[in-house]
């Protein structure tokens, strides 16, 4: 199992959370969100507060109501502290050390140990099962926060049958672990619904109705990166024959041809999305990359100006636009779009390269350093992490700020290589 690489999939994700948890009063926890790229139907809470989605959920859900539903159900373990009473109640010794070893993994965040964190995340899950009365709380809270955060409580019975349908048509060896532990679906539908009336809760969205456009361009973008690349192909071409003023389908395809290295097609096909909808930032800032990508710096960089002018906080806009300032030499303005990515999203971790890159060039070996040890310490590389952050203390004199901040840094990563863990993480 491995994370999404697309930065836009996670940090959409990771904002719906963001809002979600924004309801809790006292979350014990930092909840951090991941999205896996595995088209099952299936997403769970891992010790520390750590949720994790697969694209299968997202691709499932046809707006964003329902994929935060699942997402708020999940946060509603981590509240509850679901995977410590489990622990406690358990007398399994093989889930107790199974979760050891998670946790440990999870200490320096998911990336330095991206591959195995998800599947023994899973794993461990499906060892815990959690009780019904753990699922119907997890369920409740959810909606809570659901309905506090503006989202469309109905979405989660609804999200429920929908996966329920999937189901019905797969082997019983099939069935997702997210429903294989989690309570009957029809029962749940009803006391959900009932639920919902009961607390009379609003079944429409309150104040999400702006995110729906983005919630169509990421799965867009997970349907052309993350599926089987021919057939998000035809998908996007029954799309386009069913409805030829569907602009989503055209952008959808021109991704795939751009994943698969078909950068004309992929032009084509967003230059006919662009027709459609000439002042939707989400298709200029993608032809803009496609243009980028093609070495038409010029082009490239008058959509991603126009999309930047709609959508000033969309990290990837401004990070391809600094990419064309470096190509056309202008490191000045390159550095200063460099930082408003990473004012946006200090995750954005190909920033830090080419800053590290721009900086070095300009002489200013701290900085130069400094980002490089940044880049290195997001991939998990601890070893040139380490050395770049010493390389730039060595030539940081005059920031005490950034010198004690590297400092920490570096004793962050001593610690995390010796890796321990003890019941307060999970
Ligand atoms: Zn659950």
């Amino acid at each position: 199992m491995k994370f999404v690489n697309d930065q836009a999939v996670a940090n959409y994700v990771e904002k719906i959370g963001k809002q979600l948890v924004g309801t809790v009063e006292n979350p014990p926890f930092e909840v951090q969100l991941f999205v896996i790229e595995e088209p099952g139907l299936n997403a769970f809470a891992a010790p520390g507060g750590y949720i994790f989605i697969f694209t299968g959920i997202i691709l499932l859900s046809d707006n964003e109501s329902k994929l935060a539903s699942v997402i708020a159900h999940e946060l509603g373990h981590v509240v509850e502290r679901h995977i410590a009473k489990r622990i406690e109640k358990s007398t399994k010794v093989n889930i107790a050390s199974a979760i050891g070893m998670l946790a440990g993994l999870l200490i320096g965040g998911p990336v330095a140990g991206a591959l195995m964190v998800g599947s023994m995340a899973a794993n461990v899950q499906t060892q815990l099962m959690f009780s019904r009365a753990d699922e119907e709380e997890a369920d409740f809270m959810g909606l809570t926060f659901m309905t506090a955060a503006g989202y469309n409580s109905a979405a989660m019975p609804e999200m429920m049958k929908r996966m329920g349908h999937e189901t019905k048509w797969l082997g019983s060896s099939n069935v997702p672990t997210y429903l294989l532990t989690h309570p009957d679906i029809q029962d749940r539908t009803i006391y959900l619904t009932n639920y919902i009336k009961s607390k009379s809760y609003p079944v429409q969205l309150t104040k999400q109705k702006a995110h729906e456009s983005t919630f169509q361009e990421i799965k867009t973008r997970v349907e052309s990166e993350y599926l089987d690349s021919q057939l998000a192909e035809r998908r996007f071409m029954n799309r386009i024959k069913d409805n030829p003023q569907d602009k989503m389908a055209y952008l959808g395809l021109g991704l795939v041809y751009a994943r698969t290295g078909k950068n004309e097609q992929a032009l084509e096909e967003l230059k006919k999305a662009v027709r459609l909808d000439p002042a939707d930032p989400a298709i200029l800032s993608s032809l803009g990359r496609i243009y980028f990508n093609l070495n038409q710096f010029d082009l490239a960089k008058e959509c991603l100006s126009q999309s930047v002018v709609m959508r000033p906080d969309f990290a990837e806009t401004l990070f391809y636009l600094g990419r064309v300032d470096q190509e056309l030499g202008y490191p000045a303005e390159a550095i200063k779009l460099f930082n408003r990515v990473l004012a946006l999203d200090k995750n954005y971790t190909e920033t830090f390269y080419n800053l590290g890159i721009l900086y070095g060039k300009e002489g200013k070996i701290g900085l130069a350093s400094y980002n490089l040890a940044k880049y290195y310490r997001a991939k998990g590389d601890h070893k040139n992490a380490l050395y770049h952050f010493e390389r730039a203390l060595e030539y940081i004199k005059n920031d005490p700020a950034k010198t004690e901040e590297i400092n920490q840094e570096i004793k962050k990563i001593k610690k995390e290589q010796k890796k321990k863990w003890d019941m307060s993480v999970i």
